[in-house]
């Protein structure tokens, strides 16, 4: 009928405005690796910050000693406690602890926040056993995953420049994050040095990197996304400071910045950006990561409802509640290897207050999953094939077999199977068979708390 016609024809003109064929995907790679020169050359250069780490050396092997770390990312934030024997026993005993961070303290005040993280972490430090006991007098020391851009000054502190993510608290921008954990763990009565601050994929770098010495980059895929390489220093002409012994910068790209007319944009996109807490910014990360695919999905079946009655004569009111239909919900609809599309039937019951909805009806949705994920993964490859060619490790010299490995992790990369598989594929297709033999992608579980606790064992004052 003509009511399902309509519907169709949103779905289809939604799709054509996603669309990714190879040729766009090399321009998205081509202004990736543009924009990473310009970021590179000049401070506000380029909408990719490029922000400079002051980590120069990655972990070797032989870190040493108890070390704590803790992981603020997006929706949980984790506390580590890693025991490092060196070359010969590595990572001896590790334990974890993961608490979410009720959602009021993500939008109140720089004091609260910091005092619920300092507050779980004393109680962490709390359940160490006697028997690792520390060297009399000697302070603990904590590496500091930090997954937002902050403007290093050393490093082992720095300014946060912006929240993303759905965090917005005022007072804590331009604040060098550090001085506000310090100033919180002091008033837990917790006696701990900051040994490093790190962004996520800094973390991730280094935590792979200990276990494979050809890890040269990382990207995560998790609520947010961002990617961190390691660059020749004298590449990085914006900075001004003594070239480090090892020749060496790990660059926090801060990718979810990024845009390009290249981009497929739809208006679904232009609407989720107008209406986010950040408009205008993190365009690419709005397009490809887990806290908006979901939310893409439900404003195009939104569209089809409100124009096409696609759900019935009355438009279901939850879905118009923003951000309701979560990526790992989308991910199961998508998931769904029931005949009869069981899972979907349920999720749009359950979340959307849709019952009795038609096979038919369903398969449109599995569609609509496919499409957005679809984007995402091709987009992430695109961006990863830029970094590649930033480093001229996109083509294959005669005789070499340098293998690129690039460390992965966030939810979405490890959850979301067919947007990781399609990633995965769509790399290689970009890439080809030959130089797809040296290019290695990595899933590096969690790397980026160990990754963090190394660097803060590299970073000890005890050295
Ligand atoms: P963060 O990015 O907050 O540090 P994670 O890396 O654990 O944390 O990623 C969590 C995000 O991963 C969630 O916000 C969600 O978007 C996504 N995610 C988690 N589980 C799934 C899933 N099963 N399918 C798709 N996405 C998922
Ligand atoms: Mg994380």
């Amino acid at each position: 009928n003509s009511k399902w016609s309509k519907a169709m024809t949103i779905l289809k003109e939604f799709e054509g405005r996603c669309s990714t064929p190879m040729s766009k995907l090399r321009q998205v790679a081509d202004a990736m690796a543009v924009e990473m020169h310009a970021g590179l050359a000049s401070e506000g250069g380029s909408k990719l910050k490029m922000l400079i780490s002051y980590v120069d050396n990655l972990p070797t092997g032989d870190e040493e000693g108890l070390f704590y770390a803790l992981d603020l990312g997006g929706t949980n934030f984790r506390v580590l406690r890693v025991h490092l024997g060196g070359k010969e026993k590595r990572v001896v005993h590790q334990e974890f602890e993961e608490v979410s961070i009720p959602p009021h303290l993500m939008v109140g005040s720089s004091e609260a926040l910091f005092g619920f993280i300092a507050s779980a972490l004393a109680k962490f430090v709390a359940t160490e056993d006697p028997a690792l006991n520390l060297a009399p007098g000697r302070q603990r020391e904590l590496g500091f995953t930090f997954s937002f851009p902050v403007r290093q000054l050393s490093i082992a502190s720095g300014a946060l420049i912006k929240w993303t993510k759905g965090f917005l608290i005022e007072d804590a921008v331009g604040e060098d994050v550090v001085a506000e954990l310090t100033r919180a763990l002091e008033r837990e009565g917790l006696d701990m040095r900051v040994a490093a601050l790190v962004n996520d994929t800094i973390g991730t770098l280094a935590g792979g990197r200990y276990y494979n010495p050809d890890v040269i980059a990382a990207v995560i895929l998790g609520t947010g996304t961002n990617a961190a390489y390691v660059e020749r220093a004298h590449a990085i002409p914006k900075w001004h400071g003594l070239l480090p012994k090892s020749g060496e910068m790990v660059i926090n790209m801060e990718w979810g910045n990024f845009r390009s007319s290249h981009l497929p944009i739809s208006e679904y996109d232009q609407a989720l950006d107008v209406e986010s807490l950040n408009p205008g910014e993190q365009i690419f990360e709005k397009m490809i990561s887990g806290m908006y695919l979901g939310d893409i999905v439900r404003r195009v079946l939104l569209r089809m409802a409100e124009e096409a009655s696609f759900f019935g004569d009355t438009v279901p009111p939850n879905l118009k509640i923003p951000f309701i239909l979560r990526t790992p919900d989308m991910s199961a609809m998508h998931h769904d290897k029931s005949s009869d599309l069981k899972v979907v039937g349920t999720k749009l019951k359950d979340i959307l207050g849709i019952s009795n909805t038609s096979l038919k009806t369903r398969k449109v949705v599995v569609e609509l999953c496919d499409i957005v994920a679809t984007r995402a993964a091709r987009l992430s490859a695109a961006g990863i094939l830029g970094i590649l060619k930033k480093l001229g490790r996109d083509t294959v010299r005669e005789g070499d077999n340098q293998k690129s490995v690039i460390a992965m992790d966030g939810g979405l990369y490890e959850h979301y199977t067919k947007f990781s598989s399609c990633l995965e594929s769509t790399l290689r297709e970009l890439i080809g068979k030959e130089v797809s033999k040296n290019i290695v992608i990595e899933h590096s579980n969690d790397g980026s708390g160990i990754g963090a606790a190394l660097l803060a064992a590299s970073h000890s004052q005890y050295l």
